[in-house]
């Protein structure tokens, strides 16, 4: 049985015998307590380094990854900035207070996609939290009815536990 713990915070706790599920979106762990935090709505595009919204046939997702604070300082890092202007090729992300910088490789590893769905399966809503890493995946096209290869955020459906991808928009 899940227990309203602090309306505020969006926070529900239970106690872990209680709950047999598969276990997603646990945020606060001890021994004997689960704790599930609703995801919060981002409140400006300024702190996210990707958002997406998508229709996925019958259902949709929308999805975004925070921008993950310096080690160091604990300041929002990201693209290298110069003369205004965010260096969207740059290899490296870095914090604009005290200039850590840390490559783009080993900083996405480190960053978590937070999703809202409605499962295109089965029509339950739900949320998530993954790993921001991309799969490809064959799909199949709708507009020449051929597989084609693309890449995609992949999570399982909390209710019916179908696949849901979440794919990169590609060009042309
Ligand atoms: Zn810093
Ligand atoms: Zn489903």
């Amino acid at each position: 049985m899940l227990k309203n713990f602090d309306t505020d915070s969006r926070c529900f706790f239970t106690q872990r015998k209680d709950y047999q599920n598969n276990i997603t979106n646990v945020n606060i762990i001890n021994d004997d307590w689960l704790g599930f935090c609703m995801l919060k709505d981002p409140e400006s595009m300024e702190g996210l380094i990707y958002f997406t919204r998508q229709m996925i046939k019958s259902g949709n997702a929308v999805a975004w990854v925070r921008k993950a604070l310096c080690p160091k300082c604990k300041t929002q890092m990201g693209k290298p900035v110069e003369k205004g202007k965010i260096k969207i090729r740059a290899k490296e992300y870095t914090c604009p207070k005290c200039n850590y910088s840390e490559s783009a490789e080993e900083h996405l590893k480190k960053l978590n996609a937070e999703i809202k769905y409605k499962c295109p399966h089965c029509s339950a809503n739900g949320e998530t939290t993954i790993p921001f890493m991309r799969k490809k995946i064959r799909i199949l096209s709708e507009e020449d009815n051929k597989e084609i290869l693309v890449e995609a955020l992949q999570f399982q459906c909390d209710k019916c536990k179908e696949k849901i991808n979440i794919t990169k928009k590609m060009k042309g």
